[in-house]
């Protein structure tokens, strides 16, 4: 018999960069979880706003779509202005660039930053408040392989996503003692728009160097962040490598 879950008390949860990829499978995770969410996206309206009303409809739980540039501190404001009460915050907003670093414009390497990096300050200096007010909270942030090893054509998206996880190894320590963890999971490849840039040939070369024999799964993604959820509260300040034995 199928068991229907209902969480014992309410849950909030919010996810930034929701509309589609890795954002939206941890989004459709949550509502099945029974989490109340928030969701984010910079541009696709209409993507988001049928996304939530979807999760809604088949979890019966809410869900507020909310067009916001998280790179934006003023965009976050707005956002937290809607956000009484928060349990979980998942920054996975995000943006890849690959190129020369070289031949990057300085508006380039501000975006990736402001998108990437400068995001999760945005959000976690308002999210924690909400936090500290039940002694208790869970932050994911969603980070890179690169972020570890750093990769060549993508020097700033690298720089950005270690930024991520000294933040996060940083913040887990400043948090703790508050009944709050943050941990980051760092991808290898994932399947999602991001890397519809590769060709055929190139995704054959990097299923080639993936010991798993494949790319990863926004699902899998989205069930390692439920993880996190339901782990110890011990757990707090790591970067947990997802990437199939990459690196
Ligand atoms: P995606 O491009 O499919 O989706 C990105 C989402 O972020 C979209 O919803 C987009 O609207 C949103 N977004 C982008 N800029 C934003 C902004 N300024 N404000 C608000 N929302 C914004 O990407 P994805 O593959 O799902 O990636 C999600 C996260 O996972 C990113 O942080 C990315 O760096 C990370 N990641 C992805 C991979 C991969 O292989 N796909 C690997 C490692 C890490």
């Amino acid at each position: 018999m199928l068991e229907e879950k209902i969480p014992d008390i309410t849950k909030y949860a919010l996810v930034t960069g929701a509309s589609r990829g890795i954002g939206r499978g941890i989004a459709e995770c949550l509502a099945k979880e029974g989490f109340h969410l928030y969701l984010t996206c910079r541009h696709s309206r209409a993507q988001l706003s049928d996304l939530a009303k979807t999760l809604s409809a088949q979890y019966g739980v809410s869900c507020l779509p909310v067009i916001a540039d998280m790179g934006d501190p003023s965009d976050v404001d707005r956002l937290f202005q809607q956000i009484p009460s928060l349990d979980v915050l998942v920054n996975n907003a995000g943006i890849s660039y690959i190129g020369l670093l070289h031949e990057m414009s300085v508006d380039d390497w501000k975006e990736v930053m402001h998108t990437n990096l400068d995001s999760l300050f945005y959000a976690c200096r308002l999210a924690i408040p909400l936090m500290l007010r039940n002694h208790s909270g869970k932050i994911i942030n969603i980070s890179s392989v690169w972020g570890n090893v750093g990769a060549s054509m993508e020097t700033a998206y690298s720089a950005s996503k270690g930024g991520v996880n000294s933040l996060t190894r940083a913040l887990a320590r400043e948090l703790a003692p508050s009944g709050i963890q943050v941990n980051a999971i760092a991808c290898g490849v994932i399947d999602t728009d991001m890397n519809a840039c590769f060709s055929p040939e190139d995704r054959e070369a990097l299923r080639q160097e993936i010991p798993a024999d494949r790319i990863g799964q926004v699902s899998e993604v989205a069930q390692m962040v439920l993880s996190l959820l339901h782990a110890p509260d011990y757990l707090t300040g790591q970067v947990i490598g997802f990437d199939g034995g990459w690196m």
